[in-house]
């Protein structure tokens, strides 16, 4: 099929190259001239394992172009929207101004049996209203809304092969056809048994904002049982293992740590209570609100824990903050817990200084000020404590002998609950981690 992609970030571009994998015929655009160019030369601008191969082969196929010109989306029958919906500055809620600009810009270049896939992350209600927006200006194209469910670090699998895939359409005319295109599009996960799920706008809209309040919670559950258990000498993973053999409860997403950041879950569950608040139903989702402030607290209990462990005072105290990424295998530090230990350490007056194997460049590029390190080891050297804030697999696998040689004291935090506690008290640390005695 011939299709569109809008907006080339995380999202967009992993759309627009697994599209294209896909054998599809791809036009992506996006309004950031520099973005366009490192992506047409095969150069992801940010950190995405397995994109480079994706997007290399796809560019040489011929069957994928980036460019800035709108216009050259004329003769596409899909349209996916994939720009950004970040928190407004002033309040919780959704800055929605690029969907409608995207949506502006698209509007003089459809066709009229055309379907506009929405992909971003929208307060519920948003489709329809943009549905009414297609009608208004005399477009017969359809409005469909097909939300993204992808992670950062599994982008491609994640599209290639998702776990779900939901189909939101209006009822009415072109409700079939849309369907029928989405289905086409996505033929090959279909076949290979992926469950589909069609529905209409408001429950597509509504399906991933519950998915990340559902997520967050559980984070933010773990996290407030971890303040327990340190309270009363209990063992927070041991329950976490006990409660998740319960397959009603299950494993996953209730790792105890410094908590959840990222471009998504903090801004769309911010973005959800104020939207229920528009609607008169704040009530109703005000323990989001509860579950943004454990995960707030985190980050303090977290800078805390690295003063009081290297005794009490931080100014000049050398501290080696390893991670910045808001999780491993992404370079984003959109609302990274890492990057606010780093930042708060250094505002407590404390001599950071960090190391990320792929999230330098942005923490830089966010904070000029913060000192890094070229490597693990660097950033180790002479430091009264470490504290680990993002489990990459290099650090998860250091060995605290060699750690041990390279500090001037040996204390670590394990603000991710990741490293044996054990091997690393044998190897004469002071260790200490959250909700773990
Ligand atoms: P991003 O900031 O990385 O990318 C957004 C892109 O849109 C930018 O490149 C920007 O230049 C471009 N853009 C803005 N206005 C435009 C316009 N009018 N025309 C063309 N391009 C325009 O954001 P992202 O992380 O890719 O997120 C995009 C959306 O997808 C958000 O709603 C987000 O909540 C949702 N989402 C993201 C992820 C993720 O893991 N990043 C996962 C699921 C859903």
């Amino acid at each position: 099929m011939r299709v569109s992609v809008i907006g080339c970030g995380y999202l967009g571009a992993v759309h627009a190259a697994a599209m294209a994998d896909l054998g599809h015929e791809v036009i992506a655009v996006d309004v950031d001239a520099e973005k366009v160019a490192a992506l047409s030369a095969g150069n992801p601008p940010f950190f995405e394992p397995g994109l480079p191969e994706i997007l290399t082969s796809s560019l040489a196929s011929g069957r994928l172009r980036f460019t800035t010109d709108i216009s050259e989306v004329a003769g596409s029958e899909l349209h996916f929207i994939a720009v950004g919906t970040p928190q407004s500055d002033d309040s919780g809620a959704a800055d929605i101004r690029f969907v409608d600009a995207a949506i502006d810009a698209l509007l003089p270049n459809l066709g009229p049996t055309d379907v506009v896939v929405g992909k971003s992350t929208v307060p519920v209600g948003t489709a329809q209203r943009l549905a009414e927006r297609l009608l208004s200006a005399g477009s017969s194209a359809t409005l469909a809304w097909n939300p993204e469910f992808l992670r950062e670090g599994f982008a491609v699998k994640d599209t290639l092969s998702p776990d779900r895939l939901v189909f939101g359409v209006a009822e009415g005319a072109g409700h079939q056809h849309a369907l029928a295109a989405l289905r086409e599009v996505y033929a090959t996960a279909i076949s290979a048994g992926t469950p589909v799920v069609e529905t209409d706008l408001a429950t597509a809209e509504l399906v991933k904002t519950a998915a990340n309040a559902f997520l967050a919670t559980k984070i933010s559950f773990i996290n407030a049982m971890s303040e327990i258990a340190e309270a009363t000498g209990a063992n927070v993973t041991e329950l976490a293992d006990a409660i998740g053999y319960d397959t009603r409860i299950g494993r996953r997403f209730l790792n105890a740590g410094v908590g959840f950041g990222g471009g998504c879950l903090p801004k769309d569950i911010r973005a959800f209570s104020a939207r229920a608040e528009e609607l008169g139903l704040g009530s109703s989702v005000a323990f989001l609100g509860e579950v943004d402030a454990i995960n707030l607290r985190q980050r303090e209990r977290v800078i805390a824990r690295v003063i009081a462990d290297a005794g009490g005072d931080a100014v000049d105290l050398k501290v080696a903050v390893l991670g910045l990424a808001f999780k491993p295998q992404s370079d984003d530090v959109r609302d990274s817990p890492a990057l606010d230990v780093a930042r708060g350490l250094a505002v407590a007056g404390a001599q950071v200084t960090a190391y990320d194997p792929q999230a330098m460049g942005p923490a830089q590029r966010r904070f000029p000020d913060l000192n890094v390190a070229e490597n693990v080891q660097q950033a180790l050297l002479d430091a009264d404590i470490a504290v680990l804030v993002t489990e990459w697999p290099e650090f998860v696998q250091l060995d605290p002998r060699n750690v041990g040689d390279l500090m001037a004291h040996k204390r670590i935090v394990d603000a991710r609950n990741v490293l044996d506690p054990a091997q690393w008290r044998a190897a004469g640390f002071h260790y200490s981690s959250l909700g773990r005695p």
